[in-house]
């Protein structure tokens, strides 16, 4: 609660003193929120930049523990088909290595406290009630923080973090950063697991190693979802390698072959974890772009259009050859039922034509509609 900050009680100097200070307190609050902001972004971009399950696990334990400067961490994730387990023993770092992380078959049963955790719960550590979501034990803990990772509104798990301090986590503080780093961190796993459940099943295209078609068009309903929920942008990007004919006239369907997979691997360097990366078909990709509008999707393309031109693509017999693509950009129309994610894939396709027919190695951006 702000106090008044004129007083008839004191001199023209005092207030003038009192007024300082209470500036300065003002500056040092406002440098200890830009600070925590900062540290908060970092680890987010640290989330979207994970490559792989294990590494967002480790990020999500070893690395808040840095970050928050508390004394435990845990994760508790909800893995009911044990999917979660079968794709980290697949990938060579078993569960049972992470002994941070707790799988269980199903939270509620697990602990009765994720019937009601559907936002950061921050309080007084009670042993009784907190002792068996920090696995492997803890140091005497003053408070914890219990943070719900949220997917489509449900809880898959939460981050749990404690500190010797009582006042560390209290319910006075504010939980918006908290909140907004669960979600991330909820959504990079799920992608991450999906991602590495297709290396498995059969929606990733052998060449290039992207996804295919089909994929683009299950994500595309989950997307649309999640734009639409969350009140975010959703944008998309058509990609064609231009006269890639040419290319197996002359060098040969291997090397065409080889220019594709470059081509997926360039684009994959300019991407975010969140991006969805697929081969369309033949030599066309199709990106989808998550929290992103068509402004920031235009200038991606325009990364990815000068990344794969920048450099000719070097061949196995030795030789050079220039490569260059054109991009269409679509973004979610703002009204629109069912038939919003075929628009904006349509608007991509018509702006990709467009840019062939102005020369190609260019990006055209969809006009918005009216
Ligand atoms: P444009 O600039 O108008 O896009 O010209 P283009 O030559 O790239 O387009 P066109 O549609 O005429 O030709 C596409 C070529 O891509 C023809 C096809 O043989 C080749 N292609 C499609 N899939 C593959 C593949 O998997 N490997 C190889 N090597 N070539 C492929
Ligand atoms: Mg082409
Ligand atoms: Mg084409």
């Amino acid at each position: 609660m702000c106090k008044p900050l004129q007083s008839s009680f004191l001199s023209p100097e005092a207030e003038n003193r009192r007024l300082r200070e209470r500036l300065d307190e003002w500056e040092r609050e406002a440098r200890n929120n830009e600070e925590v902001f900062r540290r908060f972004r970092e680890r987010e971009q640290e989330l979207l930049d994970a490559d792989g399950l294990p590494q967002l696990l480790e990020i999500l334990t070893d690395g808040m523990q840095v970050s928050f400067k508390v004394c435990a961490v845990s994760l508790v994730l909800q893995d009911g088909n044990h999917e979660l387990r079968r794709l980290l023993d697949a990938g060579g770092r078993p569960a049972a290595t992470f002994d941070r992380v707790r799988f269980v078959d199903d939270l509620e049963s697990f602990h009765p406290l994720y019937c009601r955790l559907n936002r950061p719960l921050l309080g007084p550590y009670q042993a009784d009630e907190h002792q068996s979501l920090f696995p492997g034990g803890c140091p005497p803990l003053g408070s914890v923080a219990l943070v719900p990772l949220m997917l489509r509104g449900q809880p898959v798990g939460s981050l749990n973090l404690g500190s010797r301090d009582a006042t560390r986590f209290t319910r006075h503080h504010s939980t918006d950063f908290l909140s907004r780093l669960a979600m991330i961190a909820a959504v990079c796993l799920e992608n991450t697991a999906v991602r590495q459940h297709l290396v498995f099943s059969g929606i990733t295209d052998a060449l290039t190693g992207l996804h295919n078609r089909r994929y683009l068009e299950r994500r595309l309903q989950e997307e649309i979802a999640r734009a639409r929920r969350h009140g975010q942008p959703l944008s998309c990007l058509f990609v064609d390698a231009d006269h890639f004919k040419r290319v197996n006239d002359e060098h040969g369907h291997n090397t065409g072959d080889l220019v594709l997979r470059e081509i997926a691997r360039r684009m994959r360097e300019c991407l975010r974890r969140s991006d969805v990366a697929t081969r369309f078909g033949g030599e066309e990709f199709a990106l989808l772009l998550p929290q992103t509008d068509a402004d920031e999707a235009f200038c991606l393309a325009e990364r990815i259009r000068r990344h794969i031109g920048g450099q000719p693509f070097p061949t196995a017999q030795g030789g050079r050859i220039p490569v260059t693509v054109s991009i269409g950009v679509g973004e979610l129309p703002g009204e629109g039922g069912d038939g919003a994610g075929k628009r904006m894939l349509e608007q991509a396709d018509a702006a990709l034509y467009q840019a062939k027919r102005q020369g190609r190695d260019r990006v055209v951006r969809a006009d918005r509609p009216a």
